[in-house]
């Protein structure tokens, strides 16, 4: 061993032309045996931190190698109609630091963008970090090639958008959008890798995150369908028969939205005379054991399988894995459940899983983070 292979190492790492313990052994000549006792003196010694699983190489999944000390994060967002979840991102993809604030999404972009980058300098303040760039996931369709809001049902204000355009008015660095449900159906798989070390064994699957709103994705070979514009993964203004002639968002009548949304839920449950102040108190109530609460949001969970049912059919996923703050109600899953079995064949269904979310409300920042580890590992590059 000598300083100049250590050397040798560290600069091909922080140059991003080999991070991995197999791509140093290509790039220096040196046996692999040789390698694993350099790595293994400069993790100890701290010159290097090791990140995230690589995914692409086809070959043994092998950790990302990244120079030490690096305070780089990305600010990771999820905005809902009320609400934002945001946490840190290094770049291994972790996701820490998760808070919450409450917005109100119909004040529109500027306000809420705003918002935003001051929330995030406040918590790398805080947390001794630096943020380098920003991923963002919204409640509405997102042209992923553009980050631009396509008509969306529930964000006043918003149609038309072009987020990363509109965040360069406060910061030059980089922007990542996506649509909520899509990218919380990435973050599935990234938080199950994380936790497990193993690559995710889910195979090709449905997500639906069921929340104010209701959205959906399907994960093919890895990747979320985008569709046309990115408008892929609509299950919200899927007519249902419960819906009957009640009035959505959208302009059209009896759309999912308007029965099985947490939304519409609290709005059913008013008129039987039990007003609960918001979605949460609406989960705590049912959790408590409220059987009305729970008799209503599983019928919400049937009405949901109701509108998966010719999906499910049409596609054989392996698995329909269900999101969102109402998935945290068992009863939920098991309505969607029990509508698969009923409508869609045996056949079908001995080989589809309906399982609730193990990222739980975090899936969208954990799928954001996976999406800023690319921009942060090249920015590591020039650091
Ligand atoms: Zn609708």
């Amino acid at each position: 061993m000598n300083r100049s292979s250590d050397d040798d190492v560290l600069g091909l790492v922080a140059s991003r032309q080999a991070t991995t313990r197999a791509a140093l052994a290509r790039q220096t000549g040196l046996a692999p045996s040789t390698i694993t006792g350099i790595v293994n003196r400069l993790l100890l010694n701290g010159l290097l931190e090791e990140g995230g699983d690589t995914a692409s190489t086809g070959g043994r999944p092998g950790s990302i190698l990244l120079p030490a000390n690096s305070r780089e994060r990305a600010l990771v967002v999820e905005l809902g109609a009320h609400r934002a979840r945001f946490g840190l991102a290094d770049r291994g993809g972790r996701v820490s630091h998760v808070n919450r604030f409450d917005i109100d999404i119909a004040e529109g972009p500027t306000t809420i963008l705003r918002t935003l980058v001051e929330r995030g300098e406040e918590l790398a303040e805080r947390s001794g970090t630096e943020i380098s760039g920003y991923g963002i996931a919204l409640p509405g369709p997102v042209d992923p090639q553009t980050g631009t809001v396509v008509g969306p049902s529930r964000m006043p204000g918003w149609n038309g958008c072009t987020v990363p355009e509109a965040m360069r008015e406060w910061s030059e660095l980089p922007v990542v959008v996506e649509n909520d449900a899509r990218i919380g159906a990435s973050g599935e798989s990234a938080y199950r890798r994380a936790t497990s070390g193993a690559p995710s064994a889910l195979g090709d699957y449905i997500y639906v995150k069921a929340g104010s709103g209701i959205g959906g994705a399907f994960v093919e070979n890895g990747a979320p369908r985008r569709g046309a514009h990115g408008l892929a993964g609509d299950v919200t203004h899927v007519p249902v028969p419960a819906g009957g002639d009640r009035p959505c968002q959208c302009g059209n009548t009896g759309c999912l939205d308007t029965i099985a949304s947490a939304e519409s839920i609290r709005r059913e449950l008013r008129a039987q005379g039990l007003a609960l102040p918001s979605n949460d108190a609406l989960i705590e109530t049912a959790l408590d054991g409220s059987a009305q609460v729970v008799t209503m949001i599983r019928s919400a969970g049937v009405n949901l399988g109701i509108a998966l049912s010719h999906t499910v059919s049409f596609l054989a996923p392996d698995a329909v894995i269900i999101g969102g703050t109402l998935s945290a109600v068992d009863a939920f899953v098991g309505g969607v459940r029990q509508s698969l079995h009923e409508r869609c064949l045996q056949s079908v269904m001995e080989h589809t899983a309906v399982e609730k979310s193990l990222a739980g409300t975090d899936s969208a920042l954990w799928g954001l983070a996976e999406a800023t580890s690319v921009f942060l590992n090249a920015r590591g590059a020039h650091a």
